[in-house]
């Protein structure tokens, strides 16, 4: 009888320094396992010689697969590729940095053949300082309250999925693509396994202080529309805080005259006013221009070679 295929699929950003040992640390963990497995590579249009390293692994180790993007897409688009591309039972996405220890992996299959569909794996933050630890989980206790799936601290992209959450993923067909509030909003059984945080031995992490502030503002934009309510509400206190302040005057003038031309409390009015409705225009332009890159209805990734070739994309072509 044959062995069901595991996927594993890793997202690869300028990495060649870690792309041999990553493969090795895999094989290592994968081979005593009874699975045949696949290892996906994505080389996110990388500037090194990710591309070659791959493409040397694939030429020695049939397990080795490959999709080489013609420019950087986004970590977001290299899972998506992955995903699509893989054909595995259960699926594993790990990072092609050596952050995700490859010796969770007999865990997580084990975690699938007790029957969960996600196996996930949680950072437990050892290594890092007090005040950075405080940051982060009070960035996503605010998180949580914002959006309407539940995200939580330490909880990435390293998890299995069973091919039943990996084709329920793939049928979401949004643009804007947010992966931790994806799989969470599919759903199916659990199971959180603990891992100590992992320092970055080559190469450089890929995110900036704006990729990750621009993708706390995708999270909580894809998720729900509670930031249009906000500003409805401020928009609306604001009408009755000025017409309350307006009556009020209307009165003191009828009162007592017209005092001292009021430059404090008009220029005041005129920029509280323009905050609100600045603010309120970069929440509607937020959605719109997520309406408008849905629209376009744009493939999320372009590829310049693979060594995938499935028998449905040779089929379409002739
Ligand atoms: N990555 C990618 N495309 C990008 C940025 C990152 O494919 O545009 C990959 C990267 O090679 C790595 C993983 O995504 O395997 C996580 O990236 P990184 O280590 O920079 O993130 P961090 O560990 O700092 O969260
Ligand atoms: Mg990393």
């Amino acid at each position: 009888m044959n062995k069901s295929l595991i996927s594993l699929i890793l997202p690869s950003f300028n990495e060649e320094k870690n792309i041999p040992m990553i493969y090795e640390a895999i094989h290592n963990q994968m081979e005593p396992l009874h699975y045949d497995y696949e290892l996906i590579f994505i080389d996110d249009g990388s500037q090194d010689h990710t591309l070659e390293s791959i493409q040397m692994l694939a030429s020695a180790h049939d397990q080795v697969k490959y999709i080489s993007f013609t420019r950087n897409f986004g970590k977001e688009a290299a899972m998506l590729a992955g995903l699509e591309k893989s054909k595995g039972e259960a699926v594993i996405i790990l990072d092609a940095d050596l952050q995700h220890p490859s010796s969770l992996l007999p865990a997580m299959v084990e975690g699938y053949e007790e029957g969960y569909d996600q196996v996930i794996a949680r950072r437990t933050r050892t290594g890092e300082s007090p005040l950075r630890k405080a940051l982060s989980s009070t960035f996503y206790k605010v998180i949580n309250q914002l959006v309407d799936v539940t995200l939580e601290n330490g909880i990435g992209d390293f998890r299995l999925l069973s091919r039943a959450v990996v084709n329920d993923i793939l049928k979401l067909s949004e643009g804007n693509r947010f992966s931790k509030g994806l799989f969470s909003w599919v759903g199916y059984e659990e199971k959180v396994i603990n891992y100590e945080n992992v320092s970055r031995q080559e190469g450089d992490s890929k995110w900036s202080f704006s990729k990750l502030l621009n993708y706390a503002i995708d999270g909580l934009v894809s998720f729900n529309t509670k930031p249009l309510r906000v500003c409805f509400y401020a928009g609306l206190l604001t009408l009755l805080l000025s017409l309350g302040y307006i009556g009020f005057i209307f009165i003191e003038i009828i009162r007592t005259g017209i005092a001292v031309p009021g430059y404090f409390s008009t220029i005041s009015a005129i920029l509280f006013l323009g905050g609100v409705q600045l603010l309120s225009l970069g929440v509607v332009g937020e959605y719109i221009g997520r309406i408008y890159n849905e629209v376009k209805r744009r493939p999320h990734y372009l590829v310049k070679d693979t060594n995938i070739h499935d028998t449905k994309d040779q089929l379409t072509k002739q």
